[in-house]
């Protein structure tokens, strides 16, 4: 299944964490904040988009039984869960393109020099990081600081503890 990694995804209001880890990965990922699961559904048939959520009538929709579309029902309602199931059902690949969209706005980041940066970055961290990305939209600065390996250590063992299962 490693070879269906370019998914699209639009997740549900009820189901709002995996959002920045799946575009942590890379995955393009849409947050859907309206109240009309109607148009969340359309807009997943229209972008070729998996449906993320923890709404059973959502399931029901003739759409996605009849597997037009596809939707992953979210079980837990634990971020780390979700993400677990979201890996597990859908063999995502933590490494698929990380450090490639903004986590706020889904934007493709704009890779930047070190001088272009220079004044926008805490100087401690214009000393130690070599590569920064920009987004084009919100322009916040991206680098792979602390928080950022924090994020990725967590999904690798997600994505480990999801190999290594045996069930
Ligand atoms: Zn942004």
């Amino acid at each position: 299944m490693r070879g269906i990694n370019n998914l699209k995804f639009i997740v549900d209001n009820n189901t709002g964490k995996p959002v920045k880890w799946l575009r942590m990965m890379g995955y393009d990922t849409l947050f859907f904040n309206g109240s009309d699961d109607s148009h969340m559904v359309a807009t997943a048939l229209k972008e070729g988009r998996v449906i993320l959520t923890r709404d059973t009538q959502i399931m029901k929709r003739r759409v996605i039984t009849s597997g037009q579309l596809k939707a992953v029902f979210i079980k837990s309602d634990k971020p780390e869960q979700q993400m677990q199931q979201v890996i597990d059902t859908l063999d995502l690949d933590c490494q698929f393109r990380p450090f490639t969209l903004c986590l706020e706005c889904n934007q493709p980041l704009q890779e930047k020099s070190k001088q272009e940066i220079k004044d926008l970055v805490p100087p401690y961290v214009f000393q130690t990081q070599e590569q920064y990305m920009e987004c084009p939209a919100c322009h916040r600065i991206y680098w792979r600081g602390t928080h950022w390996q924090a994020m990725t250590g967590k999904l690798e063992q997600l994505v480990k503890s999801s190999a290594g299962k045996t069930d």
